[in-house]
C-alpha cells in the first residue's frame, strides 16, 4: 500500500486536505488538519464542540494536536513502560480509529457516486423528453412545409393557367382586329 493512499483526510466541511505532519484529533474520532484543527481550538470558549458530528468537547483531552512526523522510535518509546494488555488496547482504539475514518471516506465517495449516477439518470430523461419533443416540432415543421410546397404549387398552376388564358384572349382579340381592318378596307 503507498504512503499515498495511508493519508487521512480532514472532516471539515468542504476540506478535504490530506493530513500531513499535523493532525487535531477529537474524542468522537474525527481529524482536522492543522488550519482547521486551530480554529476549532480557538472557538472553544464560545462554541465547544465538533464541528463534524456536534458532540461537546468537556475535556481538554477531547481535542488534541497530534505531531505525526516524529521518528518509530520516538512512537515506540511512548508505549514503553505500558503493561502489553494497555499497549494492544491503545493499538487497537488507533486502528479503529484508522478505520472509522477509511470508513467515512467510503460512504462520503458512495454518496457522490449515487448523487452523479441520479443525476446523469436525470439528465438522460431530460435529454430524452427534450429529444422527444425536438423530433415532434422537427414532424410538424415538415408537414408545414410540405403543405406550403404544395400550396405554392398550385398557385404557380393557378398563375400559369390565367397567363395561358389571358395569351389566348389577347391572341384572338388580335386576329378580330385584324379581319375587322381587312373587311374595312374591302369595303
Ligand atoms: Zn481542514
Ligand atoms: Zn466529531
Amino acid at each position: 500500500m503507498s504512503a499515498e493512499r495511508d493519508q487521512l483526510i480532514c472532516n471539515a466541511r468542504e476540506c478535504f486536505k490530506k493530513i500531513e505532519d499535523t493532525a487535531w484529533i477529537t474524542c468522537c474520532s474525527h481529524i482536522f488538519c492543522a488550519q482547521h484543527g486551530k480554529e476549532i481550538k480557538l472557538r472553544q470558549a464560545t462554541s465547544p464542540g465538533c464541528p463534524a458530528c456536534g458532540s461537546r468537547f468537556r475535556n481538554e483531552s477531547d481535542l488534541v494536536e497530534r505531531k505525526l512526523n516524529h521518528s518509530l522510535q520516538f512512537r515506540a518509546l511512548l508505549l514503553c513502560g505500558y503493561s502489553p494488555e494497555l499497549v494492544m488496547e491503545i493499538a487497537n482504539n488507533a486502528i479503529t480509529f484508522w478505520n472509522f475514518q477509511k470508513h467515512q471516506v467510503c460512504s462520503n465517495l458512495e454518496r457522490k457516486v449515487e448523487y452523479y449516477r441520479e443525476t446523469i439518470a436525470t439528465l438522460k430523461r431530460k435529454l430524452t423528453q427534450e429529444k422527444g419533443e425536438a423530433e415532434g416540432k422537427i414532424l410538424r415543421l415538415e408537414q408545414q412545409l410540405e403543405q406550403t410546397k404544395s400550396r405554392m404549387a398550385e398557385l404557380n398552376e393557378a398563375a400559369a393557367s390565367l397567363t395561358r388564358d389571358r395569351r389566348g384572349e389577347l391572341s384572338r382579340k388580335d386576329r378580330c382586329e385584324k379581319k375587322h381592318r381587312t373587311d374595312d378596307f374591302l369595303f
